[in-house]
């Protein structure tokens, strides 16, 4: 198959993926797997994830390409094995062209990309650049020119990965996560750390005595008022699993992400799920229900993945300033 054809094959997989994310279960057990491959873009997480698990009933631990596996992991890819297509991007260096002119009494700075130019100049074509006649600009460069390069993007390719089931030879041991918590339960210090840092370095203050407006309510945060109330009288680890929710919400309003309710529930509680696990904290209780608005459309979906991505990214490194705190269990750090 053509490289393009299976990049849109690949494309497609990732929305259809999104579907099967309805299911909670199923939806859990990809952030859980996420943790594993951070190193890798969204997208890509969500095709190792499709390919391995939805596919072949694979549990993703490690995945790397075909030469890094032998090279520095001392491994092969065993006969017959099939890789993992993910999407690399395609970066091109290009020949850009700047000039300087004057225009309506303003300084204006063209950059253009050097083929461009010359295909302007062959063939000059009427109209405007950047509102701008064509005419003027091609005199302008005419005048002044000064080259560069400079690299973009200009598409994607399909590379192969393989999961370390799939390869035999030097044993090898998954890097380890590092995770904050020693035991399973979240010490009352680290409460405090984080309502330490929230009013330091984000202004969020917490108040730990909050008044509910309905039973099951655990929690809310005031945008304007920088405020997050936790029920009052609630278990440590309920503070915690709460006060990750709520400042979820105060990373999505600081990013200013638009995202309607229901959309905005599943990012914070998703976000919480992810710190949570990655603190070492028992995330079996969490749950995370059916959202209507998870849909396969590419650009809700992309919105979301990627807000949770980029979001829990935000609040691991907040908990692990938080962490400073505690006495650190042994690690490694990957
Ligand atoms: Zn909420």
């Amino acid at each position: 198959m053509p490289n393009e054809e299976k990049v849109q094959e690949l494309f497609k997989r990732l929305q259809e993926g999104a579907l099967a994310f309805r299911d909670s279960e199923t939806y859990k057990k990809f952030l859980l797997f996420q943790k594993n491959f951070w190193p890798y873009s969204f997208n890509n997480q969500m095709l190792i994830y499709i390919q391995l698990w939805m596919d072949k009933k694979i549990q993703p631990t490690f995945v790397a390409g075909f030469r890094t596996w032998q090279e520095e992991f001392g491994r092969y890819v065993k006969r017959g094995e099939k890789g993992i297509a993910i999407l690399a991007p395609r970066i091109t260096t290009f020949n850009y062209v700047t000039t300087h002119f004057t225009w309506h009494g303003e300084d204006v700075e063209i950059v253009m990309r050097l083929d461009q130019l010359e295909a302007f100049r062959k063939n000059r074509p009427g109209g405007t650049y950047k509102g701008i006649p064509l005419a003027d600009v091609l005199d302008a460069y005419d005048k002044e020119a000064t080259y560069s390069k400079g690299s973009g993007v200009i598409g994607f390719m399909v590379v192969y990965v393989f999961d370390v089931s799939q390869t035999e030879g030097r044993a090898f041991t998954p890097p380890r996560i590092t995770t904050l918590l020693e035991t399973a339960t979240v010490p009352e210090k680290l409460i405090t750390s984080i309502i330490n840092i929230a009013k330091q370095s984000e202004d969020v203050v917490v108040n730990l005595d909050g008044e509910m407006f309905s039973e099951g309510m655990m929690g809310y945060y005031v945008p304007s008022e920088r405020t997050i109330a936790i029920r009052r009288g609630v278990s440590t680890d309920q503070k915690f699993k709460t006060l990750l929710h709520e400042l979820a919400h105060h990373f999505v309003k600081k990013a200013k992400l638009k995202l309607q309710t229901d959309q905005e529930e599943l990012v914070a509680e998703s976000v919480a799920f992810i710190a949570s696990d990655h603190v070492g904290l028992d995330t079996t209780q969490y749950s995370i229900g059916y959202v209507a608005s998870w849909t396969p459309e590419a650009e809700t979906f992309d919105k979301m993945s990627s807000a949770i991505y980029e979001l829990s990214k935000q609040m691991i490194k907040f908990l692990d300033r938080c962490g400073d705190v505690l006495e650190k269990p042994d690690t490694e750090v990957r």
